[in-house]
C-alpha cells in the first residue's frame, strides 16, 4: 500500500492539538490554520463577470469558495457575523488582489429583515446577482435530546434552514435564466451522528429544498444544487461543533486519513456555478475523503 502521506503531503492529519473557541470562532486562531486557497487556488476565468453572494464567506468552506470565485473572475459579497470581522477583512483583501469587486456585509441571518436587506444591498453593490451560495451554518453538538434546548434547536433551524429560505425567496426577483443557487448541506443529512440531532435535520431539509426548488425553478432557467462536505478542517468544528476528543482525531476515520481543507471543496462550488455545468440541477455532490457517503 502506498504511504498515504505521499499522496497529499501538504495537508495536515490527526492528531490535532486541543483547541476551543466560543462560536462562531475565528479561522485565524485555529492550529493549524485551514487552507482556503490563498496560495494554492488557481482560477481559469470560469465565472468571469458573474456576481455572487456567499454567506459565511469569512472563514472555512465559504471563504475558500469566495477566494475561488474571485480568482475565477466573479465579483463577490460575503456575509458573516460582526464578531468575525477580522476573518472577513483578510478574505476581502485576498479577493481584491484579483482585481474584482469584493464587499463585506456583516449581519445575523436569523433575522428575516436582514436577509431581505442583504440581498438588496448585494444587488446595489454589485449591480446584479447571478449566484447565491447559502453556506452559513450553526453546528453545536449535544449528547442528549433531553439537554437540547428549544433555543438551541431554534437557532440551528433559523441559521441553516430559515435563512436559506428567506435569502432564496428575496433573491428570486433578481435571478435571471442562467443563475445558480448552491446550498451547503452535509454528509450529516445522510448519515446523522447521535450528537448532532438538530444540525443533521437541518442539513436534510436543505437536500429536500435543493431538489424541490430545482424542479420549481428549472423552467425559469435557474439551477439549484447542493454540496455535501464530509469532515473539513474549519472553526465550526473546533468551536462547539465536536467534542474535543473528536477534534483531536478529526478526519481519522476517512479513508484518506485526514480532514479535507476548505480549498479542496471549492472546485465543486465553482463548477456548479459555471455555465459549463448548465445541465446540472437538483444534484448533491459530496466530497468526504473516500467514505462513500453518496
Ligand atoms: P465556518 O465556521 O468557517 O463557517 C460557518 C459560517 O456561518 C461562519 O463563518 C459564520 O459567518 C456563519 N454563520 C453562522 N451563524 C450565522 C448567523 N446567525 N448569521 C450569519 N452568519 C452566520 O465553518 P464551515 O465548516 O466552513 O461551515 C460552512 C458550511 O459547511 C456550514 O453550512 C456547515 O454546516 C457546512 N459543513 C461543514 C462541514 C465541516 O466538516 N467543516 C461538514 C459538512 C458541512
Ligand atoms: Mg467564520
Amino acid at each position: 500500500m502506498a504511504d498515504r502521506d505521499t499522496l497529499n503531503p501538504q495537508y495536515p492529519r490527526p492528531p490535532f492539538q486541543t483547541q476551543t473557541q466560543q462560536p462562531p470562532g475565528l479561522d485565524s486562531k485555529m492550529i493549524p490554520e485551514p487552507d482556503h486557497g490563498e496560495k494554492s487556488y488557481r482560477g481559469n476565468g470560469r465565472l468571469k463577470g458573474k456576481c455572487a453572494l456567499i454567506t459565511g464567506g469569512d472563514s472555512g468552506i465559504g471563504r475558500a469558495v469566495a477566494i475561488a470565485y474571485a480568482r475565477e473572475g466573479a465579483n463577490v459579497v460575503i456575509n458573516y457575523l460582526p464578531e468575525e470581522e477580522s476573518d472577513a477583512k483578510s478574505a476581502i483583501e485576498v479577493m481584491k488582489a484579483e482585481g474584482v469587486k469584493a464587499v463585506a456585509i456583516p449581519g445575523d441571518l436569523r433575522d428575516e429583515n436582514f436577509c431581505h436587506s442583504l440581498i438588496e444591498q448585494t444587488v446595489e453593490q454589485l449591480g446584479k446577482l447571478d449566484i447565491l451560495v447559502n453556506n452559513a451554518g450553526r453546528q453545536q453538538y449535544c449528547e442528549s435530546l433531553e439537554d437540547l434546548t428549544t433555543e438551541a434547536f431554534d437557532a440551528t433551524f433559523k441559521t441553516n434552514v430559515y435563512a436559506a429560505f428567506w435569502l432564496t425567496k428575496a433573491a428570486l426577483r433578481h435571478l435571471k435564466a442562467g443563475a445558480s443557487i448552491i446550498n451547503t448541506t452535509s454528509v450529516q443529512a445522510f448519515k446523522p451522528s447521535p450528537i448532532l440531532v438538530d444540525y443533521a435535520q437541518t442539513k436534510a431539509c436543505l437536500v429536500a429544498l435543493t431538489k424541490s426548488l430545482a424542479k420549481q425553478l428549472g423552467p425559469r432557467g435557474i439551477r439549484v444544487n447542493a454540496v455535501a462536505p464530509g469532515p473539513y478542517w474549519s472553526v465550526l468544528q473546533t468551536s462547539g461543533g465536536q467534542p474535543q476528543e473528536k477534534v483531536e482525531q478529526f478526519g481519522a476515520d476517512a479513508p484518506l486519513g485526514r480532514p479535507g481543507q476548505p480549498v479542496e471543496i471549492a472546485p465543486l462550488y465553482v463548477l456548479f456555478a459555471s455555465d459549463e455545468c448548465s445541465y446540472a440541477s437538483g444534484q448533491v455532490w459530496c466530497s468526504d475523503g473516500g467514505t462513500g457517503t453518496l
